[in-house]
């Protein structure tokens, strides 16, 4: 069976979002509504471009080999978890050695309870769950809000643990694309990305 996936860009090396040096995918499509959505160009399902997932594993696999793992981001992963399940199928051949994490707005419970999400969390390490509470200031360097938890869901990603608390609050890396969201990746509060979006002239031309 053919897999496609709605996909509005990639990053890499990206370290703002998981431990080491990572791919970064972002995906189109969420069916959320969170006041103050931090993603709001990625929402929409009309968004972005659609890619065979066997042409994205390929592009991939082009890719350095040492990279630490992949990150997958949105929009929400979850409304394309069958045709992402089958990209981590097959990369988990390809790179036995990246490591999964993967941010979604729907909580852990909700998502064991899909058969098609459960397809995709059984390739996932970390999972950074929740929708984005605007109320709550993040109190993790991978949680945007409050109220968003991190699971180490296999005893890799328990292993990196450590490495994910580590990490610098409002990390950022400055990648290339015409929108704010491709130019400026991290985890970041509403004013330190206004700040930096505006310090480093990264609004859209
Ligand atoms: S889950 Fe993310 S992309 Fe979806 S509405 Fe909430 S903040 Fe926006």
């Amino acid at each position: 069976m053919m897999h496609r996936l709605k996909l509005h860009s990639l990053a890499y090396p990206v370290t703002a979002l998981g431990p080491g040096q990572r791919v970064v995918l972002w995906v189109t499509g969420c069916s959320l509504n969170c006041k103050h959505c931090i993603s709001p160009e990625l929402r929409d399902k009309n968004a972005g471009q659609w890619i065979e997932t066997q042409r994205l594993y390929q592009h991939l696999c082009k890719l350095p080999e040492d990279l630490d793992g992949i990150s997958l981001s949105g929009g929400e992963p979850f409304e394309q978890a069958l045709a992402l399940a089958k990209l981590l199928q097959l990369l988990q051949a390809a790179r036995p050695q990246w490591n999964v994490l993967v941010f979604s707005g729907y909580p852990l419970k909700h998502l064991k309870q899909q058969e098609n999400a459960r397809q995709l969390l059984a390739y996932v390490d970390i999972l950074v769950d929740g929708p984005y509470a605007y109320q709550q200031p993040g109190n993790h360097p991978l949680a945007a809000s409050g109220n968003q938890q991190l699971h180490y869901l296999t005893p890799r990603g328990l292993t990196l643990r450590a490495a994910c608390e580590k990490l610098p609050l409002n990390a950022a890396n400055l990648g290339v694309g015409n929108s704010p969201q491709q130019r400026l990746i991290g985890i970041l509060d509403p004013a330190t990305r206004a700040r930096l979006l505006r310090v480093w002239q990264l609004k859209p031309a």
